[in-house]
């Protein structure tokens, strides 16, 4: 079978510059405003992805974007990171050797910059301004704009200078912080835009009318059915992991009489066009569709939206479900997850072209996924507070509406880790599985398995109900499968711990009693 994957059109920059294969919160719109030559005040919390917000538009837009910052170190650090990726910046700032000065004006008389970071000193100096005025600036953009408030305790004078230079150079600014309190704003707003307002982007990243559940995937066609069965009639995407399952999934939805066609990357564009038209204007059409589907659809009244596949990263996720209700009225989504998918996505990402410190940011973006589909309490809690938003219980997500209940699981994670060990980390949760519950297949006899002290350790838990418990071990990042050896269980940092008996792991109850409806232990 061919694994087909698509990305997301529209934003190729974002994939092949930056590395990210989707949009945070607030991102998407934030960068369309700015690259479009709006003022704005973005409002995002620490971490939450402000300077993809001026660097992408600035890529997009003719002419130099200007980027002042108060802090010289992670300037130097942008600069490089764009610089790496092929993006002619550089920053003037008193950090610079007088070489680095020297090929930042160099770069800059040649008109060879497309981003010019520059500390809010430099604005003092006449010639610095000179400069600016000669060499086509097209967009101003400010980071950690609360510096201009008097009354604040970053205070920077010469953030005073900025609201002249927009004046001066009659170019839109986009001005961005983290601290969101009312009178800043106002202070921002008075000083660097001279009052005029700008369009602002202060909404929290929750989506509260989506109703957020995950689902371990065993019958994937048929869980995807009795989802689209109960919502009959309304809009709604199915997202997929590889284009041929589109199809598939797409038949079997009209089989059962709903409207449903496939979209995807591999698609002739004008098919594609007549997907998209069709949904806009039609009602109660379902779109089964690769990631391709997506970027730039923009109705309101997508009842739902359901991963027959896991999802990439937690962006990815957010961005998917956040397709759904955008009117405002509710809407639910479901995503399924099974341990080929996590697989899956391990292999893509280890075998994907990106340098080492790129990969295990993917990695990283992936446990935070799966930490979510994993979740003991409020999913929308998990999520929000990943993206740096505090949340109460939101009451509108599964875990909600039915509380999972836990047990202490750590001797049965134990007893799988130990069994991993004991084989030196080549076999895959099958194998293991048997050796746990002592099953004497050819294969446990050949590599003399059953003579292990961990052999029929775990007769207490059926075959389904150990592979609940080794999807939830990759959920908590205690193993990983290794992609050089299909798949073999290889043990994290993480396990250590739980090994050695210094830290105890709590697993969900409903997914070990209804992983398998055989009696837990064969007469
Ligand atoms: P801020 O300035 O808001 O504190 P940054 O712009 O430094 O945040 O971004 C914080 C982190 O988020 C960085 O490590 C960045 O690589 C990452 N990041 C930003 N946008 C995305 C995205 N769309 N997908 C994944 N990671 C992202
Ligand atoms: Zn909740």
């Amino acid at each position: 079978m061919t694994q087909t994957t698509d990305l997301p059109q529209a934003t190729p920059l974002l994939r092949d510059i930056f590395g990210f294969d989707a949009f945070r919160p607030g991102q998407e719109e934030i960068v369309d405003a700015v690259t479009a030559g709006e003022n704005v005040l973005a409002i995002m919390p620490t971490g939450g992805g402000k300077s993809l917000c001026f660097q992408l538009p600035a890529l997009m837009r003719d002419g130099v974007t200007v980027v002042i910052s108060p802090l010289i170190a992670l300037m130097r650090d942008q600069v490089r990171a764009l610089q790496e990726a092929g993006v002619a910046a550089g920053a003037l700032t008193s950090g610079n050797t007088e070489e680095e000065t020297e090929a930042v004006w160099e770069a800059i008389e040649a008109g060879r910059l497309k981003l010019l970071y520059m500390a809010p000193e430099r604005l003092a100096s006449g010639a610095a301004m000179g400069m600016l005025r000669r060499i086509g600036v097209s967009l101003i953009a400010v980071d950690e704009a609360h510096c201009v408030s008097q009354w604040g305790h970053d205070f920077r004078p010469d953030y005073l200078r900025i609201g002249e230079l927009r004046q001066a150079l009659g170019v839109p600014l986009a001005a961005f912080t983290a601290t969101a309190d009312q009178e800043t704003q106002e202070e921002i707003v008075q000083k660097l835009f001279d009052g005029q307002a700008p369009r602002a982007f202060l909404r929290g990243f929750d989506r509260p009318n989506i109703h957020l559940a995950f689902g371990t995937k065993d019958s994937p066609r048929r869980q995807i059915l009795g989802f689209a069965a109960a919502r009959k009639g309304q809009s709604g995407i199915v997202y997929c992991g590889t284009r041929a399952k589109t199809e598939a999934l797409a038949a079997a939805l009209r089989e059962e009489g709903h409207v449903a066609c496939h979209y995807h990357g591999g698609m002739e564009a004008e098919d594609r066009r007549i997907v998209e038209t069709r949904f806009a204007r039609e009602d109660g059409l379902i779109v089964v569709a690769t990631v391709a589907f997506g970027m730039g659809i923009d109705k309101p009244d997508i009842r739902w939206v359901a991963h027959a596949d896991l999802p990439k990263s937690i962006e990815a996720y957010y961005q998917e479900i956040g397709r759904a209700g955008r009117d405002g009225a509710p809407a639910e989504t479901l995503t399924l997850f099974g341990p080929e998918d996590i697989r899956l996505r391990r292999s893509q990402i280890d075998e994907g072209m990106a340098p080492p410190e790129r990969r295990a940011a993917d990695h990283a973006r992936l446990n935070a996924l799966l930490g979510l589909a994993e979740a003991l309490k409020c999913r929308r809690q998990n999520l929000l507070s990943y993206f740096g938003e505090a949340a109460e219980p939101c009451g509108n997500c599964d875990l909600c509406d039915n509380p999972v209940e836990v047990f202490d699981g750590t001797t049965a994670v134990r007893k799988a880790l130990s069994a991993i060990l004991r084989t030196q980390e080549t076999y895959g949760a099958g194998h293991l599985i048997d050796i746990l519950r002592g099953t004497e297949t050819d294969r446990v006899r050949a590599k003399r398995h059953d003579e292990l002290s961990v052999f029929g350790c775990g007769k207490e838990y059926a075959k389904g109900q150990w592979q609940a418990v080794f999807r939830q071990m990759m959920g908590h990042d205690l193993v990983r499968p290794d992609p050089e050896r299909h798949g073999a269980l290889r043990m994290t940092d993480a396990a250590l711990p739980v090994l050695r008996g210094e830290a105890g792991i709590e697993l969900r109850k409903d997914t070990i009693k209804t992983a398998d409806r055989r009696p837990a232990v064969k007469a």
